[in-house]
């Protein structure tokens, strides 16, 4: 793929002199405000990027946000036009981290980031779906996860390895695995219940290889997020550089702002505005949405879809949140989340605070929310009918989230009487999903690319228990031999 970048060229020419100045912007913890709440100590610090991305969270649990946000012109949106997806990677990365690592490694990053198709199909009049399911694990989160480790790479302690733990109930441990395969300087392992995950999955994980290791690991998943929290926490750990890479580090919300970039300049004529359906669970892909819109990417309104699991509509609706726990069992699995992670940015740019349990200390203006935010939950039979119907009106394949995002975006048009122009996002590969569109349509989707060749992979997981002593000794004696 040839790469292409637009940085409007005055910029890019003051970059090479190194006059272009951008101002470094910071990060603060969605907690900072909680003073006088028992237990709490917040973290009143700004930290740079490249700290919020070490750490992935405050040292208050709270979430990094940004200080301010970078503001694009709607001519330099539009210059993407019949560009490729690199040339938006570029605009919105710029923004936030002109400041804090040099252009040519940005574009680096990029370049090895994003060498996939992002395919935009238009399904009826100005409706369309995004397909963001040509990465090497065929699910959106590859293109947060492949950006963010090419950052992590960049901005480690030189000179010291880098080590990542993640607990997975599945698909993110892929995600993850795939985009830190090869990267330098850092290793991966990966915890994921041994009893709990698909065959498929289970080859997707075990057979990355390289630098990423699995361990599958006697319990459930909440086990092998045990095990990881405890290593965190471990003192006597601190000297393995360990960190983190789930899906509340902010690394991972800013790559997940430039789809929208891209597929708006792609389809709209100037001065059209734009909705986009975000099949949503713990809302870090929804949130890439809300800032491009404050970014200055005409969004008419943000459509968030969700499952069975329905305490956000209901919370846009009663102004009561109630977190559902444990959270529904349903067909779109990566979206059974009960307490999305990334509601506390929502309510923070929203002017509320909510905490890591779910408890509410100041309430967002739910007006604004509304005017800006449709949200809806679409049942698991809803899910099967939109599958079926899209397929029967119109030959197009979803698997279970895209069709959740479908629905969603259906009963958006229907309610408001709408006519505009709207993107619905496919966050996974049909193909992932080969028994469910089997039975519903009759056929069955061809493995993209990236994944044709998964049965013939070989690999093994290592044998780990659910004690953590037992994880702690594997621990000290595997990183310290890697030294
Ligand atoms: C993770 C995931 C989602 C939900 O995304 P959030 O950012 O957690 O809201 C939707 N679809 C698929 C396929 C996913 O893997």
């Amino acid at each position: 793929m040839k790469v292409e970048f637009s940085v409007p060229r005055r910029r890019e020419k003051l970059h090479r002199m190194g006059e272009f100045m951008r101002e470094r912007i910071l990060y603060y913890s969605t907690n900072c405000y909680l003073d006088n709440v028992e237990g709490m100590e917040p973290f009143k610090d700004r930290v740079s990027f490249r700290e919020a991305l070490l750490l992935g969270q405050a040292p208050d649990e709270g979430l990094f946000m940004p200080e301010s946000i970078p503001q694009l012109s709607l001519d330099e949106i539009l210059n993407l036009k019949g560009r490729p997806y690199t040339a938006a990677a570029l605009l919105v990365a710029e923004a936030y981290l002109g400041a804090d690592l040099p252009l040519e490694t940005l574009k680096a990053v990029i370049e090895s980031s994003y060498n996939y198709e992002v395919p935009l199909e238009r399904v009826v009049d100005r409706r369309y779906v995004l397909r963001l399911d040509r990465g090497p694990t065929a699910s959106f989160k590859d293109f947060a996860a492949r950006m963010m480790a090419r950052l992590m790479s960049h901005f480690r302690d030189p000179g010291k390895r880098l080590n990542v733990l993640v607990a997975t109930s599945g698909d993110t441990g892929s995600a993850v695995g795939e985009a830190f395969k090869g990267v330098a300087g850092i290793d991966v392992y990966i915890l994921y219940p041994r009893e709990e995950v698909s065959g498929r999955q289970k080859k997707q994980l075990d057979t990355i290889g390289g630098n990423v290791r699995t361990l599958s690991v006697e319990g459930k998943f909440d086990d092998c997020q045990d095990l990881v929290k405890q290593a965190f926490a471990d003192p006597a750990l601190a000297g393995l550089n360990l960190t983190s890479a789930n899906s509340i580090n902010f690394g991972r919300i800013l790559p997940q702002m430039i789809y929208y970039v891209y597929a708006y300049a792609q389809l709209a004529e100037r001065g059209e505005e734009i909705v986009f359906s975000v099949p949503s669970g713990n809302f870090g892909d929804a949130l890439g949405c809300e800032y491009a819109r404050r970014m200055g990417l005409p969004v008419a309104q943000l459509v968030m879809p969700t499952n069975e699991n329905d305490e956000f509509p209901r919370f846009l609706k009663t102004g009561r949140y109630e977190k559902i726990s444990p959270s529904l069992a349903c067909l779109s699995n990566a979206m059974n989340v009960g307490h999305p992670s990334n509601l506390a940015r929502f309510f923070d740019l929203y002017g509320g605070t909510v905490d890591r349990t779910g408890r509410v200390h100041k309430m967002p203006d739910l007006e604004e929310m509304r005017n800006n935010i449709f949200s809806v939950s679409v049942s698991d039979e809803e899910t099967r009918r939109t599958i079926r119907r899209a397929y029967d009106s119109y030959g197009l394949i979803l698997e279970p989230h895209g069709a959740v995002g479908w629905r969603g975006l259906e009963l958006y048009l229907e309610q408001t009487g709408r006519k505009v122009l709207c993107v619905s996002l496919e966050t996974a590969h049909p193909a992932k999903f080969p028994e469910e569109i089997v039975s519903l349509l009759g056929i069955s989707p061809e493995l993209p690319a990236s994944m044709r060749d998964i049965d013939s992979r070989t690999g093994e997981p290592l044998p780990m228990t659910g004690d953590y002593n037992v994880f702690r000794k594997f621990l000290e004696k595997t990183l310290k031999a890697m030294d």
